[in-house]
């Protein structure tokens, strides 16, 4: 039986769990993954909003009533400039205009909005990348002069699945960087200097984690409000310019917000469309609001993946039963939640490869702590048996030699016997204990050889001293059969366990001598071939069938004409000579042919090239 070392198992456990660890790791890079993780980041969103404060930023919004009152989308300029007047005596923090003013257009109606702009405080303007051609559109120069800033109206370009959920503070092309709309109006609110290191940005006395990614990008994550930002329509400020107050000390966006219109427009973790112009408030009143969603870096990731499988490991290792099914929930729980609880102090954890990576080995070490218990029941079940047969086998073998001296002793005491039957007695009382002395052993070697617990001893003798020991022992029996026994050339030299090598073969005669009937011939030959010496056992007895014959090596079988014959066995010692041989590095080989007879021959590696020994007949 094959049984797994505990050092193969352990290995083999810990094996399967760092496979499955490293699929779990590999799969996180996956975009299928960062799909999820950002599905998971929606959700997480959904369920715990960023807490409603007081906005600092209010939306002037070219509406689509703005557009059927004050003319289409030429006539922007104009707007703009309503807008800039409109908003001029309320005196707001900041004005940021996320209109493009690339082009030059009608000359009157720019002169009007440059004359807006010089009396604006705080002017921020945009610059838009285009991305095809790879080249910032910045606003005429003549507007460009009067702003206090001028930033970027970039949105989440890596996402996948078109929402924004982040929004990069910084955009390069070539030598060209322009911070991000939101920035420039809070540095201006605020009235400070962007001071940049490589992992925030610090503006005053806030902080804020943007690290500078490969692409020379600083993203942060938008913390989008549940609740609007206040807005007001440019055509209802027209009309009641009073409206203007509510611009006071806030920062000012003035945008398209039609969105027939414009296609400026995002998608935000709500699933809500948001018009442009809104996304930046949104990231404004986040940078306002000084707390932010720091995602976790990818060794912290590496390493909560690891700390996971390792405490599968260990729970499916260490406990066995309802313990470690229960931990191993405690496991998956904490691995499922864990990301919810990073996420409501702050951190974004990636949220597929933290539950691949606890499923992943939960499952693999459940798995094969199940099999391998279940191998070991079975193996447990299997000895169980087999220590029962062995017994059986012990005790049986052993009757014989046991009536022997049982017998020989009660008459040496009962009876007044001669001084030679005495003696003669005493020395078959002390063969015969001998015999069961050798017997105990073998039966013990035999098992502690299959148990891997024995290494063979390795002495060289003939064959011919095994098959003559062996003979001497057997033909008493054969005789009472008369059985004639000749043993052939007998050539060759063995290295191995001499007293194993005699059992088998002893065990092969018997076997020849209990399943022959009377009057036959039994033939022990041993020549060499190749570097293997093959030694046969041939006999003329009842012999088996093809069926038989692959089955008479498993322990405890016996075919139903061995049965018949009325001879005592157990079934065992066939297995027990396979098991001799193999473990000297050679097999067996049986033909047969009912009621013909059986020839059972040991194939084993040949050692001493002995010398030719005269033919042996008996
Ligand atoms: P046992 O002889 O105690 O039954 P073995 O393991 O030695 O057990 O043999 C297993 C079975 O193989 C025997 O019961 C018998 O059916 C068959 N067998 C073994 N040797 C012979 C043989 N020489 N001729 C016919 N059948 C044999």
């Amino acid at each position: 039986m094959k049984r797994l070392s505990p050092n193969k198992r352990t290995l083999g456990y810990y094996g399967i769990i760092a496979a499955s660890l490293a699929v779990a790791i590999v799969a996180g890079w996956t975009a299928l993954a960062s799909q999820i993780n950002d599905y998971a980041y929606d959700w997480m969103f959904r369920l715990f909003p960023p807490a409603a404060t007081k906005p600092h930023s209010i939306i002037l919004a070219i509406d689509d009533a703005t557009f059927s009152a004050m003319g289409g989308v030429r006539e922007y300029r104009r707007m703009l400039a309503k807008a800039l007047e409109l908003l001029a005596p309320a005196h707001p923090k900041v004005v940021g205009i996320d209109v493009v003013l690339a082009d030059k257009e009608d000359a009157v109606e720019d002169d009007r909005l440059e004359r807006a702009m010089q009396g604006t405080k705080n002017l921020v303007l945009v610059a838009h990348l285009k991305q095809a051609d790879r080249r910032w559109e910045d606003p005429l120069d003549r507007f460009a002069r009067w702003a206090a800033g001028i930033g970027h109206d970039a949105a989440d370009e890596n996402s996948h699945d078109g929402v924004t959920r982040q929004i990069p503070l910084e955009k390069r092309i070539g030598k060209t960087r322009h911070w991000a709309l939101a920035l420039e109006a809070f540095r201006l609110a605020r009235g400070v200097t962007i001071l940049e290191s490589e992992d925030d940005l610090q503006l005053g006395n806030e902080s804020i984690p943007a690290a500078r990614t490969a692409e020379g990008n600083r993203t942060l994550r938008v913390l989008f409000r549940q609740q609007p930002i206040p807005q007001v329509s440019l055509k209802e400020l027209s009309e009641k310019p009073e409206l203007a107050d509510r611009f006071t000390g806030q920062v000012a966006f003035v945008g398209v917000t039609s969105f027939s219109a414009s296609p400026d427009r995002v998608k935000t973790p709500y699933g809500l469309m948001m018009p442009g112009v809104e996304t930046h408030a949104q990231l404004l009143e986040t940078l306002e609001g000084a707390k932010f969603l720091k995602s976790t870096g990818n060794l912290t990731e590496l390493a909560f993946c690891l700390l996971t499988g390792v405490l599968a490991a260990l729970i499916f290792g260490l406990l066995s039963g309802w313990p470690a099914y229960l931990s191993a929930l405690f496991l998956l729980i904490g691995a499922t939640t864990g990301p919810f609880v990073l996420f409501r102090m702050g951190f974004v954890f990636p949220y597929f490869s933290t539950l691949a990576s606890a499923w992943l080995t939960v499952a693999a070490a459940a798995s094969y702590q199940h099999f391998v218990v279940r191998r070991a029941l079975r193996n447990s079940e299997t000895e169980r048996k087999r220590y029962q047969q062995a017994i059986h086998f012990v005790t049986h073998e052993m009757r014989t030699p046991l009536t022997a001296i049982q017998g020989s002793s009660e008459m040496m005491g009962r009876y007044n016997l001669s001084e030679e039957k005495r003696k003669q007695m005493s020395e078959m009382i002390n063969q015969e204990s001998k015999r069961l002395a050798r017997m105990i052993q073998t039966f013990l070697d035999v098992e502690r050889l299959s148990d891997g617990q024995m290494e063979l001893k390795r002495e060289q003798f003939t064959v011919r001293e095994v098959v003559e020991a062996c003979l001497a022992r057997v033909r008493p029996i054969g005789d009472r059969k008369s059985i004639r026994i000749r043993a052939e050339a007998i050539e060759g030299g063995l290295a191995g366990d001499r007293e194993l090598l005699e059992y088998a073969v002893y065990n092969l005669l018997t076997n020849a001598v209990k399943y022959s009937g009377p009057e036959t011939e039994i033939t022990v030959v041993c020549i060499p071939q190749g570097d293997r010496l093959r030694l046969s056992v041939q006999d003329q007895g009842v012999g088996m069938d093809a069926k038989e014959l692959r089955q008479i090596f498993q322990k405890f079988y016996r075919t139903k004409r061995a049965e018949a014959s009325g001879e005592a066995g157990t079934g065992i010692g066939l297995s027990i000579v396979e098991e001799i041989v193999q473990h000297h590095g050679g097999r067996m080989e049986v033909t047969s042919e009912p009621g013909k007879g059986s020839c059972f021959t040991m194939v084993l590696p040949a050692v001493l090239r002995a010398s030719r020994p005269p033919t042996v007949s008996v």
